[in-house]
């Protein structure tokens, strides 16, 4: 087999995995939530992890809405430098994400933080309650 032949044949396999890849993405992602919904869904789950971090007692992280009064800005200034710093450098990162990943942190934070389903929007007892009543972390698993 000409060697040309085996590099060429390599190629169009790889062309084919970066394309399959491309079209799993856009199935997780995207067609997962069209744009509208994902805004939508994101909006809610920013409200509600506000909500139980309050219950819980939690500082305010990038997580929460953004009303323009950004994290950072040093009232009330307990002398929190370090952790102001951090919030900032979280509070960029979170920018530089896609409304879907922002999403997708904001269902992880919920479920493993307060065992709560976006979806369901339900708060479990715990895991195993949630495990038992949950139909899976996507929102596809909870289509009636
Ligand atoms: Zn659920």
């Amino acid at each position: 087999m000409p060697a040309l032949l085996a590099i060429l044949l390599t190629q169009e396999e790889v062309a084919a995995k970066e394309e399959a890849a491309k079209l799993q993405f856009r199935n997780t992602m995207s067609a997962q939530f069209s744009g509208k919904k994902v805004t939508g869904w994101l909006s809610k789950a920013s409200r509600s992890i506000e909500q139980l971090d309050n219950e819980a007692g939690l500082g305010r992280t990038p997580l929460w809405p953004d009303r323009g009064d950004v994290i950072i800005g040093g009232e009330g200034g307990t002398g929190q430098e370090g952790g102001n710093g951090i919030m900032r450098e979280l509070h960029e990162e979170w920018t530089q994400l896609s409304p879907a990943e922002q999403l997708d942190c904001c269902i992880e934070y919920l479920r493993k933080t307060f065992c709560y389903c976006l979806f369901c929007g339900v708060k479990f007892d715990g895991i195993v309650d949630m495990e038992k009543n949950c139909p899976g972390r996507e929102v596809q698993d909870h289509n009636e």
